[in-house]
């Protein structure tokens, strides 16, 4: 006898709904990985390949047809196979991910010990057109951070060990001049 199509669908969401609440894989009924509640590993690797396939399909189908590769909908730029719109969205996308990068980066360089310029300047006791000099020198070195509120060209970020040794330096030096006058 066949099973109504009915009966059928609802056995399907009993069984989906159990292995769900049981981090089980709703394929097979293995355990899952830790990211989704309902697929072991292999059956997640076989979505996600069948998901890269049918995607990289789905592009191919769009180039064919001169449509933007993206989104499908728009005719794509002269000799490119994205369009102008998927363009600035994705520009935009990526500049919000940097930011969201750069924000977490600020909280680890601190974690690591590395000082902002202008407050290395001032344990230095310079202007900060000085350490700047001194980074160019190559005397100090500097991580350069992009950072949301330093604008585009980014934020110098120095190691506290050599400013504190060009700090020493510097006293040493101005006690030795101090000392020749
Ligand atoms: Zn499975
Ligand atoms: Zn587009």
């Amino acid at each position: 006898m066949m099973e109504s199509s009915v009966a059928k669908k609802e056995k399907q969401r009993t069984w989906h709904q159990a292995m769900t609440a049981e981090r089980r894989c709703h394929w097979c009924g293995g355990p899952s990985v830790k990211e989704y509640a309902n697929a072991c590993e292999v059956h997640l690797e076989f979505v996600r390949g069948h998901n890269r396939r049918s995607k990289q399909k789905q592009q191919e189908h769009r180039v064919r047809n001169r449509l933007c590769r993206y989104c499908g909908k728009r005719p794509p730029r002269a000799g490119r196979s994205t369009c102008g719109e998927c363009l600035t969205l994705k520009a935009r996308f990526q500049r919000e991910k940097r930011l969201r990068l750069a924000t977490v980066k600020v909280d680890l360089l601190m974690d690591r010990g590395l000082i902002r310029l202008d407050e290395a300047a001032a344990r230095i006791g310079v202007h900060r057109t000085q350490v700047h000099r001194l980074i160019r020198y190559g005397v100090l070195r500097a991580h350069r951070v992009h950072v949301r509120e330093h604008g585009a060209h980014g934020a110098f970020w120095l190691e506290e060990r050599q400013v504190e040794k060009c700090r020493a330096t510097r006293l040493r030096r101005l006690g030795t001049m101090s000392g020749k006058e």
